[in-house]
Order: C-alpha cells, then structure tokens, then sequence
C-alpha cells in the first residue's frame, strides 16, 4: 500500500519556522481516529479497555489524548507510574505490567492501587515479605514456552523469552493468592511482537480463554478479565498489508463466543496493551538533507540520527521514507540515508531508491510514533529532539522541547564548570 505522509511540504515549510528540525512530529486526528476503531472494533465486550503501552510514546500530551479516547495505561517502572498519576490516571485505570521489579515499585503501585500484573511465582513472596498483603484484585503473566506459530508470518519462541509463569505455575500461584485473600484475577500474555496478521490476538484469546477455563475450574479464582497485551504490528513498508483491527476484533468475539460463554464465563472482560499498533503511523521523524556525499556508495547526511530513532540501527528495521514535496517524482536514485554518530550502523536506510535528494530538503521518516523517540540516547553527545503535536485543526503545539547541552550537563556533579554554557551562547 502506498505510503502517504500526513502532512504536506507546504505544511513542513511552516513548522520548521517555529520548530527547527530534527523533531518527532504526531498526528493527532490519526491517533484518535484509530484509537476510535480500536474501541468500536470491541464494542461486543462490555469490559473492553485498551491500556496504552506508555514505553511506546511517554509523552503527557499523548497519554491525555489516550485518556479522552477512554485509555488506560499500562506501565513497567516506577517513573511510567508516577507519569500516569501526574496525567491523572489512577486505581484499575492502569496495568503494572512490570518484570524484574524492585520492592519499592512494588509498593508504589499498591499504594497507587492500580492492577498489578505479576510476572513470576517467586514474585508473589517477595511482594509479601517486601510489600505486603495483595491487593484485592491480581494479574498473572503466562509463558506458554515452546515455541508459538501461527503461520509463517508469524513465530515466536517464548520458550526463550525472560517473561511470565509457566502453565503449572499458574494454578499453583491462582491458588496461593486465593489462600491469601485475592479475590478477583486477571491472565496476561505477550506471545509475539509486530504481529502482521489478523489472526494473532484470536489464536492467543484461544489460548489464554482456554487456560482461564481450566484454571477457574481448578482453583475457582473467580477471572475479571483477559489481558491480550501488545504485540498487534503495523504495516511499515508499503509491500506489506496493515493488520484490521475490525477483524482482530471479530476474531477474539468468535473464539469468546466458542470458549468462554459455555463455560459461562461470558462476563469476562478484554483487555489490551498495545503501544506500536495505537501510535506508530501517527508518528513521523522530520529531518533534513544536510550533506550529500559520493564515495562508494552515495550517502544522505540528516541532522537526526539513530539517537532520534534507533529501530533501524539496532534491528535493520525499514522505516519507508519521503522526501518532501517530492511525493510524485520517480524514485531513480539509490541512496543510503545515515545520521551523524561516529557508528555506521547509523543508517536509516541502506541502498532505498528515492527521488534525488537536493540539500535542505526534508526527510520525513514514517512511523515513529511508537518506540521511537521514547528509544532515544544520547551518545556522542546528540540531543534528544523536541516533540510537536499536529492538531486537528492543523495547528501545532511544542509537547516536548528539544533537549540542550545544559539538560545533557544536569546530572554532572561539577557545579558550576558547565555554568557558562547557560545562556546558550558559547
Ligand atoms: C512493550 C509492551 C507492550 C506494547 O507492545 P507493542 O508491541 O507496542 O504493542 C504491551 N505490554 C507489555 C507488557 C509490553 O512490554
């Protein structure tokens, strides 16, 4: 499918006056929009949330967005929580899916009451004996190991992957809670990442409605809801088709209908986690064309690097691109288009056919909106760039100001060496 950026060179030329690139830009009528789909496309649940991954977009002008849409948040420290509580998200309003966690996170999210999604069984003494009694309500986070696959397009190992209770664990854990008091129980697995099939969260719904069945007969935890988590993909290069969330959605209904609801366990309620599929697309990094170089390749310099976006560099993810105004010119150049860090993985594309690039244009990479900015670090001494907000009415807002050297000097402990540097003008 072809790629169409959401904002035009025309646009471009206007925002880069107030905000000079490089900067992550969202599109607010897309994140709604979608955010909408999402919602309508579960509507036949009556319990359904979708708990936004806040490691995806940690910024608070997007959680706001997401809470009008009716989001909660899911969290995995202790500074995603103190984030969710400054933008008002409280109680059952946000998921602690969390692993390897330290005591005083525990505690922080028990005392914020939010569901705690547990990731281990030899977490649930060290909550006791760290933190205390359980909260009322407890989530567990299932590992089915092997190996996980739908189809080609889609493997898994969770055998390998670091995270959750295995199946006999899980009853053992159900049951230790309930002797403890626990009275209401949520089940959470994350089987496989940037999924590009509709038949992913149906085939794992059928795995985890299934558990949720067994394990309530077995110990008859009384199971409030199904936590589908992340791991719903979008389509980053134009060869691939994006995943429809309106048959996800029918998917997960059909295999409720077939499991669930016999079991007379129709009551359950969906949740989910996703980061990728609710921001990614809405997101652009907006660079610009600083140096042009012929050696043995012919490379694109821009004034953003992997700092600003690091998918490419440390998984050789595709990123589409466009180069501004150029939309309909034919692509006849190949180029590789790297960034400025003394690392030649610093590439955001390797031998990408584009139209000739001419100094000063404007690179827009596609689909930052997730685990982009939020990826971000500061080798070589690169600044983390400001984030903007494209509204609605096509106005734009500054959510997060670009970083200066002051910001990257703040945690020395040398007061006052670094002083002269504070009025920016060195
Ligand atoms: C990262 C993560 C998510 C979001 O994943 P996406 O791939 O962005 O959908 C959800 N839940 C948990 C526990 C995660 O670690």
């Amino acid at each position: 499918m072809k790629k169409v950026p959401f904002v035009t060179k025309e646009q471009l030329d206007e925002i880069v006056k107030k905000y000079p690139t490089p900067f992550h830009l969202y599109d607010e009528k897309g994140i709604r929009e979608n955010a909408r789909k999402v919602y309508k496309a579960f509507s036949w649940n009556k319990g359904f949330k979708e708990y936004f991954a806040v490691k995806a977009t940690p910024n608070p002008a997007i959680l706001q967005i997401m809470k009008e849409e009716g989001c909660g948040l899911d969290c995995a420290t202790k500074v995603e929580l103190m984030m969710a509580k400054a933008c008002g998200f409280t109680g059952h309003d946000v998921m602690f899916s969390s692993n390897v966690t330290p005591a005083n996170e525990y505690a922080y999210a028990k005392d914020m009451g939010v569901i705690i999604n547990f990731d281990d069984i030899t977490h649930l003494k060290y909550f006791e004996e760290n933190v205390g009694e359980f909260p009322e309500t407890v989530c567990c986070r299932f590992n089915t190991g092997g190996d996980f696959k739908i189809s080609t397009a889609i493997m898994d190992v969770p055998g390998e992957a670091k995270y959750g209770f295995t199946r006999e664990q899980l009853t053992e854990g159900f049951k230790y809670l309930k002797s403890k008091g626990v009275k209401h129980f949520g089940i959470h697995a994350f089987l496989a990442s940037n999924t590009k099939t509709n038949d992913y969260y149906p085939a794992l719904a059928k795995i985890l409605f299934k558990t949720a069945v067994e394990l309530h007969e077995e110990t008859g935890a009384d199971i409030k809801f199904i936590n589908l988590s992340g791991g719903v993909g979008v389509a980053y290069s134009p060869d691939e088709t994006p995943n429809d969330i309106e048959v996800i959605g029918e998917g997960v209904h059909k295999v409720y209908d077939e499991i669930l609801v016999p079991a007379g366990m129709g009551d359950v309620a969906i949740f989910t986690e996703m980061g990728r599929f609710m921001l990614a697309p809405y997101g652009h990094l907006i660079a610009t064309a600083i140096h042009e170089k012929h050696i043995f390749k012919e490379y694109i310099g821009l004034d953003a690097c992997a700092a600003n976006l690091m998918r490419p560099a440390i998984y050789g993810a595709y990123h589409h691109i466009t180069v501004a105004g150029k939309e309909n010119e034919p692509c006849d150049h190949m180029y590789d288009v790297t960034g400025g860090l003394c690392e030649n993985s610093d590439k955001f594309a390797v031998n990408r056919m584009l139209p000739k690039i001419d100094m000063g244009d404007y690179i827009i990479i596609h689909d930052t909106g997730a685990h982009g900015f939020s990826m971000g670090y500061n080798y070589n001494g690169k600044l983390r760039s400001a984030e903007v907000l494209l509204k609605e009415d096509g106005s734009t807002e500054l959510i997060r100001r670009a970083e200066t050297p002051m910001d990257y000097f703040a945690t020395f402990d040398y007061t006052g060496l670094f002083d002269r540097f504070k009025d920016g003008n060195e």
